[in-house]
């Protein structure tokens, strides 16, 4: 009994650490357009790693964008990294970053994608680290996950050189939802030019803006052909997808005839198409009129989870393990790049991108015990 009781109280205590780490970054509103925030979230988990002993700590900046690595001093290539961003989404109308905790779950932007979960593996680094001085463990915080991790993960792995054995990054799937694909992305600008003229004799100029709206729908509707006429909410939409996020032009005027217009296409895509396919069939959709510049781009990813980490997480929660293929696209396939695998899972989130965004305290502290058992048996 006591010792029931003991590791009750011990689970309290985790539960209330993690909420409070939790809340505590999401206070930080490290978004795209504050990088003093930014850099304050990454200090915050610096902060967190100091009091440790043997730890090395480095810091990283690639184009204004702060990063963390935290490994054992002799350990450059460790066993097991975790891996996680501090960067949320930029809330336009939001003044203030904060959460609330209702109903077992914390609120706020950023409480899901992904500040709990940075709680849990800051936690389990620093519980690791004191317990066991040295082990093989490393840490990497970044803060540009969400505008693609050029400035991350693609940096600390291409440009820094970083590796390891096995990369833990929970941003993706769920609980018992273990990723193990994800869908390749291009997002790709398309611009038209032509000639101004007045709204009322529009066959003096030439209207951008339409030229652009007309090349739209047949791209949008190759990319659009394989989709299933019922998507399952709760299948796998492994089908290729486009949608147009942005068209603007810089005409303000009502009757005038606009000479440029700009959209944005999000395309994901599945093998064995590739980026380069992709780009090449956007250009001959488009034609010749229309300018197509590539700005994010990955291919699609496999990411190899351990099997110890399925069968650890089955033990764990009770229940089975589902492999899903993801939509979106996560840091994790800088890993996959060099052969990296990756276990891709997390607590139970929701409403991710919008205000009213949150996480599961209760699966917190499941994927922590999930990440805690799978360690013991790696390091036991
Ligand atoms: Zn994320």
């Amino acid at each position: 009994m006591a010792i029931v009781s003991a590791n009750m109280t011990d689970r309290n205590e985790l539960i209330a650490r993690l909420t409070a780490l939790t809340r505590d970054l999401v206070l930080i509103p490290s978004t795209e357009s504050r990088p003093d925030e930014r850099r304050r979230a990454v200090e915050f988990v610096a902060n967190h790693l100091e009091a440790l002993d043997g730890i090395d700590i480095q810091r990283h900046r690639s184009r204004g964008y702060e990063s963390l690595v935290a490994l054992p001093e002799g350990v450059d290539q460790p066993e097991v990294l975790f891996c996680g961003h501090v960067d949320v989404v930029e809330h336009a109308h939001l003044e203030r970053y904060g959460s609330t905790v209702e109903n077992g779950r914390i609120i706020g932007p950023g409480a899901g994608d992904m500040k709990g979960a940075v709680a849990i593996i800051l936690e389990l680094f620093r519980q690791w680290q004191s317990r066991q001085p040295g082990v093989s463990i490393g840490l990497a915080i970044t803060s540009d996950e969400e505008r693609g991790g050029t400035d991350g993960v693609r940096y600390l792995l291409e440009d820094q050189g970083l590796r390891c054995g096995q990369a833990i990054v929970p941003d993706g799937g769920s609980l018992n939802d273990l990723t193990v694909a994800e869908k390749g992305v291009l997002h790709v600008r398309l611009t038209t030019m032509g000639q101004t003229s007045h709204g009322a004799r529009p066959w003096l100029g030439d209207n951008a803006l339409q030229r652009l709206l007309e090349r739209l729908q047949p791209i949008n509707d190759h990319f659009m052909r394989d989709r299933p006429t019922h998507i399952d909410p709760d299948g796998d939409h492994w089908f290729t997808t486009c949608t147009t996020t942005i068209v603007k032009t810089s005409n303000t005027t009502a009757n005038c005839v606009p000479d440029d217009a700009e959209a944005v296409l999000d395309i994901r895509f599945t093998p064995p198409a590739s980026v380069s396919m992709i780009v090449d069939k956007v250009k001959e959709l488009a034609g010749p009129v229309v300018g197509v510049q590539p700005m994010m781009q990955a291919e699609p990813s496999h990411l190899d989870p351990d099997p110890v980490f399925r069968d650890v997480t089955e033990q764990v929660t009770g229940r089975p393990v589902r492999t899903v293929r993801a939509s979106g696209g996560s840091d994790a396939r800088f890993f996959c790049q060099f052969g990296i695998p990756v276990n891709l899972s997390r607590p139970n989130v929701g409403q991710l991108h919008a205000d009213d965004e949150w996480i599961d305290i209760e699966s917190m502290a499941v994927y922590f015990e999930i990440c805690d058992t799978y360690l013991r048996q790696k390091f036991a």
